[in-house]
């Protein structure tokens, strides 16, 4: 990747490289931060950042559970997102990131850390999946989700992540492209960066915000069209692992994969082992919501064209 020129620290615009955390922030050392990604789309006309008050109102929730206070308002941070990607001069899909994070204090103690807070905001182009119509192999990750009683995965901090990392590494050295979790009671979570989705019986099914996952944005986009498009409800229950053996159609949500077909899991072919009906219905829903060519304009935020310069 060729860096890019711009990223956001603090209240300003600074050069990529100058974006950085101290080898000692807690931000840095424990994980200790919260972060958004954020992708931007390449319309018709103009570049636009999608639901963006969204992914900052959940960013919020995460830094409330952490006592994580910033001195930046959303609407601060909102600009800040459509300036990185304008300052960049970012003509195709774009991922943002924001991250919140403790920085800099005397010690291993929690409390002497809750006002030296920092904010960066990178992005970078990023293209749709290649596995976006020919989808993905999933395992059954042999480790379990992280849980609310111990690690919430609602609160969207990088220490989490690494929850997700043991098991998208261990589907990838076993020969798959992705891998979903059961939670602690053993029913399934969410995959490592996306919430999962099945169809069974014509019926859109999704785990429930208290079975070990993230409050996906996506899922909810997912949600809206289902309905307003096709008339189909997305119901939250609990999902058994031998359901995504016999399910019709399963994929995935996220900001990033955005809507991603799971065509096996643990070998098994989903439904006849292709991209189901619903599932490509939903993805060409989705793609007009993100291209700002759908009912919901009030989800895309236009990013004015780059400027000469930047000071
Ligand atoms: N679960 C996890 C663990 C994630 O990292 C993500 C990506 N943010 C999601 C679910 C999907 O969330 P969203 O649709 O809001 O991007």
């Amino acid at each position: 990747m060729t860096a890019p020129d711009y990223a956001w620290q603090n209240g300003r615009l600074v050069r990529w490289d100058d974006c950085v955390v101290h080898a000692r922030s807690q931000g840095a050392f424990w994980g200790a931060n919260v972060f958004e990604g954020i992708r931007a789309y390449a319309g018709p006309e103009t570049m636009h950042a999608f639901r963006v008050d969204d992914h900052l109102a959940r960013l919020r929730r995460s830094m409330k559970s952490l006592h994580l206070e910033i001195g930046h308002s959303d609407a601060e941070l909102k600009q800040a997102c459509l300036d990185v990607v304008q300052a960049n001069g970012f003509n195709t899909d774009t991922h943002i990131c924001v991250v919140a994070y403790f920085d800099e204090g005397p010690n291993f103690d929690p409390l002497a850390y809750t006002t030296s807070t920092g904010v960066h905001i990178t992005a970078i182009p990023m293209p749709r999946s290649a596995k976006h119509e020919t989808g993905a192999a999933a395992s059954i990750a042999s480790w379990r989700r992280i849980s609310d009683d111990s690690m919430p995965p609602r609160i969207k901090t990088g220490a989490n992540y690494h929850n997700s990392r043991l098991a998208q590494h261990e589907a990838v050295r076993n020969g798959y492209d992705t891998t979903l979790l059961l939670n602690q009671r053993g029913t399934v979570a969410e995959a490592p960066g996306s919430c999962v989705v099945m169809v069974r019986d014509g019926e859109l099914v999704t785990p429930p915000g208290t079975s070990g996952v993230l409050e996906g944005i996506t899922v909810a986009t997912v949600a809206r069209l289902a309905e307003e498009k096709l008339g189909i409800p997305l119901r939250r229950r609990e999902i058994d692992r031998t359901e995504l053996y016999v399910a019709d159609e399963i994929f995935l949500c996220g900001t990033l994969a955005e809507l991603l077909p799971v065509t096996s899991v643990d070998r098994n072919p989903v439904g006849d082992g292709k991209r189901g009906p619903l599932t490509a219905a939903l993805q060409s829903h989705y793609d007009d919501a993100v291209r700002a060519r759908g009912d919901h304009p009030e989800w895309c935020t236009p990013i004015a064209p780059a400027r000469e310069e930047v000071t």
